[in-house]
């Protein structure tokens, strides 16, 4: 499904696409089996027709869900948001764990887990039970059909050794053949999407996270160990350490959570809902509950070496000393000059430092090819040689304001200061 985002046509024309093949195989099997008399055993039995048709509507229902639930819309009360957070550019909004901007709906999507062409729709916190429930009814689908024409193959070649005119027709052979050919793609290509989305619901890892996880792992591997110290400008070390993936908390946990009900009988009722985005920073989609398997919550996703080597700040200590900053907006402007000019020498100190300690680490790298040479920078693919891109992911990675994402604007800080002396004076 990589970069099928990009291809021009497809964003239009992929919804009606799929309306055709379901009508395709749907109907124009039903039409075939009821017409070409030649093709034995001739038209569905009334329970087929009935199992068959319920099916397709159960499909339509899903499919029409999947494309028009709204994959979810973070608003921002005027209130302080955890200022420690990541941030969004394009937004100009704190972005939630979990939230990544998707390109093509143009806004930080809740629990993205990938940008489907074929819904028009990301698949989030709030469509992925419409989603899962689409495939599993296209599956199913897809395999009694496969049922019914192989029921058909099976007179034909009952009857191969009967004169031909008593066998079946040939525009009956060439119907049979070009359903079966379709279902059979269809149904292959339906199958492998339908695994990795059960997967990602029974581990509670969307396909972007996988990708997080697949890089996490390659960087650690490169070190051969499970951290490895970097020593900043005050002699403090600081510690690139193996996160781990924290948002699995149990399969039945994650699938109820996906769900946003833990009765099992909603699971794959088609008119049944889907999680809610909490409201004001609180509940679902801004906190994720994790497993306590890391020494702190919120470390998801892991850093980049190659982008904190790029920005030339360490991580954890990449955290800004907010308050510092907000200080010095108070002194007089020479005094202002001189603690940023401070700040500033005191990065480049921690840079230099930073610096030689990546350069030893690139030693011991099997990693890539281009990862350290003349400062060009690799972007990680994974062994599908999928960049965050190929999801539908706004990938900062590719712009060269990389090293100045996430960061919190200064008006944002300045923004927050106010509201917290309104609420001092309440
Ligand atoms: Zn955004
Ligand atoms: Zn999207």
């Amino acid at each position: 499904m990589a970069g099928f985002n990009d291809v021009p046509m497809v964003q239009s024309l992929a919804v009606p696409a799929v309306c055709l093949l379901i009508a395709f195989l749907g109907y124009g099997s039903q039409l075939v089996f009821r017409y070409s008399k030649t093709l034995q055993p001739g038209p569905l039995s009334d329970s087929e027709t009935l199992l068959f048709n319920t099916l397709l509507v159960l499909l339509w229902i899903t499919y029409y869900r999947a494309v028009s639930t709204d994959p979810g819309r973070y608003i921002f009360t005027d209130r302080v948001i955890d200022a420690d957070g990541r941030w969004c550019n394009k937004c100009n909004a704190p972005k939630p764990p979990r939230a990544h901007h998707c390109r093509v709906c143009r806004r930080c999507v809740p629990k993205m887990d990938h940008h489907c062409p074929w819904t028009k729709n990301c698949v989030s916190m709030t469509t992925f039970p419409h989603f899962l429930r689409f495939l599993v009814y296209a599956n199913i689908s897809l395999w009694t059909l496969g049922y019914l024409l192989w029921q058909r193959l099976y007179s034909i070649w009952e009857a191969r050794n009967l004169p031909a005119y008593l066998g079946p027709s040939l525009p009956a052979l060439i119907a049979w053949a070009m359903l079966s050919g379709t279902c059979f793609l269809t149904s292959l290509a339906l199958g492998i999407i339908l695994s990795t989305t059960v997967r990602s619901w029974l581990f509670n890892c969307t396909m972007i996270e996988g990708w997080e996880i697949d890089r996490h792992e390659a960087i650690a591997e490169r070190g051969g160990r499970d951290w490895w110290d970097v020593t900043d400008a005050d002699g403090k070390s600081i510690r690139f350490e193996k996160v781990e993936f924290p948002y699995d908390i149990g399969f039945f946990a994650n699938m109820a959570q996906a769900m946003g009900t833990s009765n099992i009988l909603l699971w794959l009722f088609p008119f049944a809902g889907n999680p809610a985005l909490g409201k004001d920073g609180k509940g679902s989609g801004w906190v994720w509950e994790e497993n306590g398997f890391n020494r702190a919550e919120g470390m998801w996703p892991p850093p980049d070496p190659d982008k904190l080597r790029h920005a030339g700040r360490p991580w954890p200590a990449a955290a800004r000393d907010y308050d510092a900053e907000l200080r010095d907006l108070d002194l007089s402007p020479e005094d202002a000059k001189r603690a940023f000019q401070q700040r500033q020498e005191q990065d480049l100190r921690r840079k230099r430092v930073l610096m030689a300690e990546l350069e030893e680490v690139d030693e011991v790298d099997d990693y890539g090819e281009a990862s350290a040479a003349g400062g060009a920078r690799s972007l990680w693919v994974n062994s599908d040689g999928e960049r965050l891109r190929d999801y539908g992911v706004d990938d900062d990675d590719d712009d060269e304001i990389a090293a100045d994402d996430e960061d919190v604007p200064l008006g944002e800080l300045l923004r927050r200061r106010k509201v917290l002396g309104k609420d001092g004076q309440e």
